[in-house]
């Protein structure tokens, strides 16, 4: 069994904390709130004075703090964890910060001989109450492996997504689609009650269908990454019923700004000469945008 510090113990923390203390680990936890760190002593834990006693001589530092200020500030403040550890623990930073944080974060570490998983998790408290969060790792993979006990205690899978800062970038870009969708279905789902439908019977109409199921395990892996950009369904078609429903929406005053946003991009597309093509296509104008080298679909 492995000692652990464990830093932040807010609503994921607690609940991570626990599980490690379950799995028969040794875990010392710090936390800015006294009450927070009483209640893991009294769950089997034992209780530090601060970050850096926490992370003294243990074999994993793992932090779970809100944003990558309070870790910079919880390794690199006075007293901080990143002088409390030895070049015998590996530091696993669990919160979800900037990638350029973590980078830096990393790389201060490595100056000083220290290794580093960043791995950010799926999953709300709820899934960290029952050990099963889903957790993005980034870093040397010898180190993701020598992680796996931490992580096993806390998770229900972990993905190795590359090295150092990829979990990261994994869990930003994760984020991105799901907060976006969610814009995206309010606004969907406004509009059908707008267009005086029965919305329950919308949600499941659209739960079978590309829109609801989604574009990356159909067409995407059809389409684009086999180099097809042939028309199974036109761009110029999309954009003709992308135009129907925010005409139509404008007329019943439902503000569809992801899907006028969305509108812009069919028109750059069909500008490019993408107007026969699949609709797909449209990743190939966002990628020109982003100055990527190569095409997608070559
Ligand atoms: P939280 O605000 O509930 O907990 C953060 C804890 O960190 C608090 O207990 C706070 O006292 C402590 N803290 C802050 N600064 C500190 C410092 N300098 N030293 C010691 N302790 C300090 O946040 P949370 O919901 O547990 O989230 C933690 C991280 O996990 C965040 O990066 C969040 O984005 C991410 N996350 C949260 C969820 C979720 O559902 N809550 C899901 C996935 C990822």
């Amino acid at each position: 069994m492995a000692s652990i510090g464990f830093i932040g113990l807010g609503r994921m923390g607690h609940a991570m904390s626990r599980q490690l203390i379950g799995a028969g680990h040794e875990v010392t936890v710090y936390d800015l709130n006294p009450a927070a760190v009483e209640n893991i002593a009294a769950a089997g834990g034992h209780a530090a004075g601060s970050a850096a006693t926490a992370a003294a001589a243990r074999d994993f530092v793992v932090t779970m703090l809100p944003n990558g200020p309070d870790v910079e500030e919880v390794l690199f403040g006075a007293p901080g964890v990143a002088a409390a550890m030895t070049t015998d623990t590996l530091y696993i930073d669990m919160s979800t910060i900037a990638p350029e944080v973590t980078d830096r974060i990393a790389a201060r570490l490595a100056g000083l001989g220290l290794a580093m998983v960043d791995a950010p998790v799926g999953g709300t408290s709820e899934f960290a109450e029952r050990g099963e969060l889903l957790i993005l790792a980034g870093g040397a993979e010898a180190d993701v492996t020598r992680a796996m006990p931490v992580f096993d205690a806390v998770g229900r899978e972990t993905i190795y997504c590359g090295e150092t800062g990829s979990g990261t970038r994994t869990k930003i870009v994760n984020n991105f689609m799901s907060t976006a969708l969610n814009v995206l279905t309010a606004e969907t789902l406004a509009f059908a009650e707008a267009a005086g439908l029965d919305v329950q019977r919308t949600v499941k109409v659209l739960s079978g269908t590309t829109a609801g199921k989604g574009f990356l395990t159909g067409a995407y892996a059809r389409k684009i990454f086999a180099g097809d950009i042939s028309p199974e369904f036109g761009l110029g078609l999309a954009a003709k019923d992308l135009t129907l429903a925010l005409t139509y929406a404008a007329g019943l005053n439902v503000p569809l700004g992801v899907g006028a946003a969305a509108s812009q991009v069919y028109q750059m597309s069909k500008a490019e000469g993408f107007g026969g093509s699949d609709w797909s296509a449209l990743l190939e104008t966002l990628r020109r945008r982003a100055a990527l080298p190569g095409q997608s679909f070559v």
